[in-house]
């Protein structure tokens, strides 16, 4: 070897050094794991984001976390709407939703205010992909999504959440959703759940600081995973008893998770998940990557075309 070559070979080496150290985080050097940045997993994810504000840092790091288990690509709403389309999702083993799109009053096309819902082609789209059954995670806000002007799409998720306008759902009016930050409480596997792929590692149960919500969740189309402690009656959401002091609506569901079908494809729903308190939470990152790996697996694939929910008419 030339003494060029043998310079260039340790500067080569010192620079692969350096690089393997900046994806290293303190977190993962800790754990003697390397985290790299988007994932190298072998399951596909794609991120969906848009319409409710997030600490983008934390957010990420929390998929990158996942690392071994996935690769993700994120993309925001509207061009998300490109890939409800069983041939341009094809490179994607399952999407995960945490946007929260159509929840403010605005000119519409036709020239009248309303709330915004996608293009007919796009909902169209969602309809052939959700058929041949691609999987879906919807977590925390992205139950709000569409909600006011796409009634399929709630019954996608298996419920409905809006917290600065009234929501109308199977023909009930309910005030506007209530919420309330930083709650400690404690989740529970549900008992008939229990053994099922996306409760592995969790035990019983887990505590966990989070956000809760009053919304309706329409508990007979789901199955239910996790319920938590903490009870969803009208006085324990204090930003929504100080916005309107008579706010009132019925004591809402503890639940925190479910799995359930949406036309042939395997949808879980995760309620958990506001902010980095609960991202850092161990329970809930095993959550989360349970739900991708079984909304992705051949399993729930075949598990939904046996249970299949009718939604589109
Ligand atoms: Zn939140």
């Amino acid at each position: 070897m030339t003494r060029s070559r043998s310079v260039l070979s340790s500067l080569l080496a010192a620079a692969a050094v350096l690089a393997m150290a900046a994806v290293l985080t303190p977190d993962a050097q800790a754990q003697g794991r390397r985290m790299t940045q988007g994932g190298s997993g072998p399951i596909q994810v794609l991120l969906v984001t848009k319409g409710h504000a997030y600490d983008r840092e934390n957010f990420f790091a929390l998929f990158d976390k996942l690392g071994e288990t996935i690769t993700w690509t994120h993309v925001e709403q509207p061009a998300a709407q490109v890939f409800w389309d069983p041939k341009m999702a094809e490179p994607y083993d399952v999407f995960v939703y945490f946007d929260a799109m159509g929840r403010r009053e605005m000119k519409l096309a036709d020239g009248t205010m309303g709330f915004e819902a996608p293009p007919q082609k796009s909902q169209d789209g969602l309809e052939a992909l959700l058929k041949f059954g691609k999987g879906m995670v919807f977590f925390h806000h992205s139950i709000a999504a569409w909600n006011q002007a796409w009634d399929e799409y709630s019954e996608v998720i298996g419920g409905a959440c809006d917290w600065g306008n009234p929501v109308t759902k199977r023909g009930v009016d309910y005030p506007f959703s209530g919420y309330q930050p930083g709650t400690k409480q404690h989740t529970s596997v549900v008992p008939e759940a229990k053994g099922h792929p996306i409760l592995e590692g969790l035990g019983d149960g887990f505590d966990i600081v989070d956000e809760t919500y009053n919304c309706p969740y329409f508990e007979d189309s789901i199955n239910p995973l996790l319920r938590t402690d903490f009870v969803a009656k009208p006085e324990n959401f204090e930003p929504a008893r100080r916005r309107d002091p008579n706010w009132n609506p019925p004591v809402g569901s503890n639940l925190e998770a479910w799995y359930k079908a949406a036309e042939n494809s395997p949808i879980v729903y995760i309620q958990h998940g506001h902010d980095n308190l609960a991202w850092v939470n161990e329970n809930f990152q095993k959550l989360m990557a349970n739900a991708i790996k079984w909304a992705a697996s051949e399993e729930a694939l075949k598990w939904a075309k046996e249970h299949p929910q009718k939604i589109f008419k």
